[in-house]
């Protein structure tokens, strides 16, 4: 009896992408033996013609779905569409731009059939990626895991095999603020990792500029870790000791030395030091009010339009 294995792939804007990503992926999945596909494709509101080749290759083909959302929500909500609709007994997500190298989907496969829940793949060499964005990512993951008692492993992307059982325990993870490697991350599971190298993009360019990166971080961060709120008071504690320390200080000169020099210069400095740091403990407390206000409102994480998918004709 043949597996039934899900593709989960988000789409936004990758209307040149469409047909190659499709023409690559089919024949690599077809000669996987003992299993079925079913490719959710996830149209993230985009405004090309995405969807309607994504359409266009459901018509044809009964093994796509069409995940067709109703404007963009962006790829963390995408996928999580995706992994909502997909059905198999293992769910695989990959980006649309074949970034991910499909060859590694017959690996991850026998790695889940020898039993392993969750296979990542791990990218060995990103020279693909910008320099700028490989700094800052490998700055991400060590800040990240040394505040958080959840640690993502570094370099490793969406690109992932996870078993019927991880996919049910991620839909009982109820956040709206969804950061997808923080909350893989959190559910665990027998693991296996694959390495490859990161291809370039086949089409169009990347979604994830510097802002997109930085409020992409700001969220990993904020969501798994509650220690940028909690150092506020440690060096709060520390800023006050000192200026309470330097107040005697200033203290004892005056009454043993007498007035000599205007203390102008250290006033002014403390004034806007610590008027900088309260500010900035305000940012980072706003931060976290925000995430709970988002939280609060219990919107869903993403809203579907249409399901596009082709009935599988009886005699297939
Ligand atoms: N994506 C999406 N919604 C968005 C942005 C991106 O579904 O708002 C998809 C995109 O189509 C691609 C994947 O997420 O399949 C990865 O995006 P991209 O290649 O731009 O990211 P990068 O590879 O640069 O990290
Ligand atoms: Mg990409």
């Amino acid at each position: 009896m043949p597996s039934l294995i899900s593709l989960v792939v988000p789409f936004y804007n990758e209307g040149n992408g469409v047909d190659l990503f499709a023409q690559t992926i089919l024949p690599v999945l077809t000669a996987i033996p003992d299993t079925e596909w079913e490719l959710v494709c996830v149209d993230d509101g985009s405004k090309d013609d995405t969807l309607r080749r994504l359409i266009a290759l459901a018509r044809q083909n009964s093994q796509f779905k069409i995940v067709e959302l109703s404007r963009n929500f962006g790829k963390e909500a995408a996928m999580t569409a995706g992994l909502d609709a997909a059905t198999g007994a293992a769910v695989i997500v990959i980006d649309a731009d074949l970034q991910d190298p499909p060859e590694l989907i017959p690996q991850m496969i026998t790695a889940w059939q020898e039993g392993a829940e969750v296979v990542l793949g791990r990218r060995v060499d990103r020279s693909s990626d910008s320099a700028a964005k490989r700094l800052t990512a490998s700055w991400f993951y060590s800040l990240h895991n040394r505040l958080s008692k959840i640690k993502i492993p570094s370099n490793v992307g969406d690109f992932r095999l996870m078993d019927r059982c991880v996919v049910d325990a991620l839909q009982q993870l109820p956040e709206r603020q969804r950061f997808m490697k923080g909350l893989y991350a959190w559910v665990g599971f027998r693991t296996v990792t694959l390495d490859y190298v990161r291809a370039a993009r086949n089409a169009g360019e990347s979604k994830f500029s510097g802002v997109a990166l930085w409020n992409f971080a700001l969220e990993g961060l904020t969501s798994f870790s509650t220690l940028p709120i909690r150092i506020w008071t440690y060096l709060g504690t520390v800023g006050a000791i000192c200026a309470l320390m330097y107040g005697l200080f200033i203290v004892g000169r005056t009454l043993f030395m007498g007035n000599t020099v205007p203390g102008y210069a250290s006033l002014f400095f403390a004034v806007t030091f610590f008027g900088s740091i309260q500010i900035i403990s305000i940012g980072m407390l706003g931060e976290y009010i925000g995430r709970i206000y988002m939280e609060t409102k219990q919107r869903p994480i993403y809203l579907v339009r249409k399901i596009h998918q082709t009935p599988a004709s009886p005699t297939t």
